[in-house]
């Protein structure tokens, strides 16, 4: 077994390789490897028995060279400073990726959220909007929902902060209801996203995706739209993934394809797709070995695919939907099998691309149709794919540093012209 590395250090290493391969001297290493500004409050709840209990919350903001810092929160018992680092580190890239003007930021409140009642998750909420008020805002740094977050949640943040400023200010915060705000598309823009990197994948690995078997880890928001778009433009969508509170991890399997529709329709109905019908169960190992599958999606959790299964894969595409959802170690059995793998700061860049058209629609007061957001997701993702295919060819390199490379590239170009190196 590899030693385990941190999120700040696996990031690291990747803005370490690239600047070697961009040729960049050690300056521009130094302004990236760690975010330029970490804020620690402390969280004061007032909970439903009229005690105080306190949370510690975090907020980082990584390179804010492009544009004001952007990235979800999230409320775990997890949540560390390093946790929120390291991902706040990882959204500037993805940010720099597609192209849009936003450096990166992630925050979270250390807390169980399944013990809170909806009263405490509440000022829980408002309490730490308060706590980190002073460094967010629409030019500043601009949050979203992410793990054990929502719209609800949201729309509570954005209304606290506009009870400081006193008036409304949609923008400080996206993924919030449409009638907040909040944008058409948004809900579904990463499986959607999703979707349009695997018709590019489709493209240039020279297959059709209407002869294309697929099998998705996670039924949640990423992997059910995944499905959804994959099998409207023709794939099979053979297995999907899933966990249960019960029985744990397992999956479903179809060989002539699952009825996404049915299974959407079976979500909304049973709050599960555990005992769907039109499908064999059959274990999350058995799922990772499927030798039936030309593209497998993890699109559930961080290192899903480790050491342990990854030499099990018989897949020969894996496009990445989770954020991380690959282990150092297995990336590197991966390359050793041939298999490609497509890059989470590549593919599941669709949601943060639709937060953007969230806040510019906020700031505009004028709102888009579904069409216009998909069309102009679409439009910003390929071109995202084309320059990360490019630079993959060009330099030789995985996909994985590919994007890397022209994340960092744009980064250093900036930085070059406003003088900071
Ligand atoms: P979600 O909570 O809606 O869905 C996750 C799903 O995975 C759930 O249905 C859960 O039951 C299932 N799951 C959990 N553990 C599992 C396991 N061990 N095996 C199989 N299935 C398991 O979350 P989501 O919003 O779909 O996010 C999924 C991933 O995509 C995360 O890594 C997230 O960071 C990333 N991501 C999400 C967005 C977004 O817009 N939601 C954007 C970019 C990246």
């Amino acid at each position: 077994m590899s030693k385990k590395i941190s999120p700040v250090e696996a990031v690291q290493n990747e803005i370490k390789l690239a600047c070697e391969k961009l040729g960049l001297d050690n300056s521009y290493y130094e302004l990236l490897k760690e975010p330029e500004r970490v804020l620690v409050v402390q969280v004061p709840v007032r909970m439903d028995d009229g005690t105080i209990r306190t949370f510690t919350g975090y907020r980082a903001q990584h390179c804010t060279i492009m544009g004001p810092a952007k990235g979800g929160f999230r409320f775990h018992p997890d949540v560390t400073l390093d946790e929120v680092k390291g991902l706040a580190m990882w959204m500037t890239f993805k940010c720099a990726v597609v192209g849009i003007p936003y450096g990166g930021g992630k925050g979270g409140v250390c807390c169980n959220p399944a013990e809170l009642s909806k009263t405490e998750l509440e000022r829980l909420t408002r309490s730490y909007l308060r706590a980190i008020s002073p460094i967010i805002g629409p030019e500043k740094d601009i949050p979203a929902p992410d793990v054990n977050t929502n719209a609800q949640i949201m729309a509570w943040f954005m209304d606290e902060f506009s009870k400081i400023k006193g008036y409304n200010v949609p923008g400080v915060v996206t993924g919030k209801p449409i009638s907040l705000g909040g944008s058409y598309g948004r809900v579904q823009a990463t499986g959607y996203g999703v979707t349009v990197a695997v018709k590019k994948v489709c493209e240039v690995m020279k297959m059709d995706i209407s002869k294309t078997n697929i099998a998705i880890q996670g039924f949640g928001n990423v992997g059910s739209y995944t499905a959804l778009y994959c099998s409207k433009n023709g794939a099979k969508i053979v297995a999907v993934g899933e966990w249960d509170k019960d029985i744990g991890t397992y999956a479903l399997y179809n060989e002539q394809g699952l009825d996404i529709e049915k299974l959407f329709d079976y979500k909304a109905k049973n709050g599960t797709i555990l005992n769907f019908p039109e499908a064999k169960r059959i274990s999350l190992d058995e799922f990772w070995a499927l030798d039936d599958v030309d593209i497998l999606i993890p699109a559930a959790l961080e290192n899903a695919i480790d050491e342990n299964n990854a030499p099990n894969i018989k897949a020969k595409i894996i496009v990445e939907a989770a954020n991380g959802p690959i282990t150092p170690g297995a990336d590197k059995i991966l390359a050793e099998k041939g298999i490609t793998v497509f890059p989470d700061i590549l593919c599941n860049a669709g949601g943060v691309t639709a937060s953007y058209f969230e806040w510019v629609q906020n700031l505009m007061n004028f709102y888009w149709t579904v069409e216009e957001v998909n069309s102009k997701l679409e439009n910003i993702l390929i071109k995202a794919f084309d320059d990360v295919y490019g630079m993959h060819k060009e330099a030789n390199v995985s996909l994985r540093q590919a994007a890397y490379l022209v994340a960092i590239k744009r980064l250093a170009d900036n930085m070059k012209l406003r003088g900071w190196v």
